[in-house]
């Protein structure tokens, strides 16, 4: 069975006319999907019988099973959803005062293997089609019809750059047959330089967020095992590329991990780091993790050094809203609550074998 979440206008336009339909009729199919939270084909009461009975025997809409929701006070919501061959992956609802975001997955599970991250132990499962990427939004807005979904960031399970056909085709569905704007899409990078110099070429205004999180190389190498094959100078001189191509600005992104990369001296020399090259840095603390290294979470005294020392060298900081805390909104967290089996510790050199 086909799944008709992923397919775009033009692609269900074919459909139809595969199946001796006129081709508006894959635009009807569209709108039904994307804008009208159908979750059934037998919903889509302006098709003909004939043709509805005709496209069921192949297709089905595509939704995923909400296998597990946790609700924070905040109002964040957390999904753990199952896709078709049973593989689970979380979503999150993230309503704030003047927009609704929401935290996609690109992949089920990571190859990535940062040392701080959930998602990372379990290692990667598969990449995601770009249909179970849009289809996370769509099952969200079925959840939380109260308020339109304005935002999305690529900030739940995996690395985006490295599922880069399915993310881009994401995000091109989420502006055209969902209707959001491309400047609301966040593409979160742990540094993937030919995905991101490939994604200035693309003519989509989304944000990129690069996951920085140390100052220096051998720090982040440590953090961060895909670091070794990219050095910062090389990973920014993309993010510099991708500026200069698409004029978007650019976010750092810096976890703060309590004693180890949280020290004023430290956010002084991420300052010089990024000299010219426009871009806000939003401090995320570190959501707990139970970890081997044992990362503990930063004092907020150490945040608010952290932070002044960052903005008397004159970059713009802001703190990532910390939302969704009690229910473990960290990457990964949710699926390994919910009991289901992890895979064992990763060895990270192995891992760089599949990134590579
Ligand atoms: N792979 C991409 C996107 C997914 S992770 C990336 O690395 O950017 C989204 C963000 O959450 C990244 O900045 C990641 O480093 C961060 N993150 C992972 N584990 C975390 C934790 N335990 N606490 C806080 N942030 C975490």
């Amino acid at each position: 069975m086909q799944t008709l979440i992923g397919l775009t206008i033009e692609e269900l336009s074919k459909v139809a006319e595969s199946f001796g339909e006129p081709a508006f009729r894959g635009k009807q199919v569209a709108r039904w999907i994307y804008r009208g939270g159908a979750s059934e084909i037998d919903l889509m009461t302006d098709l003909p019988n004939a043709f509805r009975s005709r496209l069921q025997e192949e297709y089905c809409v595509g939704l995923p099973a909400v296998s597990h929701r946790d609700g924070a006070p905040d109002g964040t919501c957390k999904y753990l959803l199952k896709l078709a061959d049973g593989e689970q992956i979380e979503s999150v609802y993230l309503p704030y005062p003047d927009r609704v975001s929401v935290c996609l997955s690109s992949q089920a599970g990571c190859p990535a293997g940062c040392a701080f991250c959930a998602t990372a132990q379990g290692g990667l499962a598969r990449n995601l089609s770009a249909g179970e990427i849009v289809a996370q939004i769509l099952a969200l807005r079925l959840q939380h019809t109260e308020r339109r979904i304005s935002h999305a960031v690529y900030m739940g399970m995996g690395e985006p750059l490295l599922n880069y056909g399915a993310v881009v085709k994401c995000a091109r569905m989420l502006t055209e047959e969902v209707g959001m704007s491309g400047r609301n899409l966040t593409i979160s990078t742990v540094g993937v330089v030919p995905g991101i110099l490939r994604l200035a070429k693309e003519k989509l205004p989304v944000t990129l967020a690069l996951s920085l999180h140390a100052p220096n190389d051998k720090l982040r190498e440590e953090l961060i095992p895909t670091a070794r094959k990219w050095s910062i100078a090389e990973i920014l001189e993309a993010c510099r590329t991708y500026w200069e191509t698409t004029r978007r600005n650019l976010t750092f992104e810096y976890l703060l991990l309590g004693g180890i990369n949280d020290d004023p001296r430290q956010a002084q020399e991420m300052a010089r780091l990024l000299q010219g090259l426009p871009g806000n840095v939003n401090l995320i603390p570190f959501n707990y993790v139970e970890t081997p290294e044992g990362f503990r979470r930063p004092t907020a005294g150490n945040i608010a050094a952290f932070r002044t020392a960052l903005e008397a060298e004159g970059r713009v900081t802001t703190q990532r809203m910390e939302r969704g805390h009690s229910i473990g909104a960290a990457c990964g967290q949710l699926r390994r609550s919910a009991g289901l089996p992890s895979a064992p510790a990763i060895d990270r050199s192995r891992q760089l074998a599949v990134i590579g």
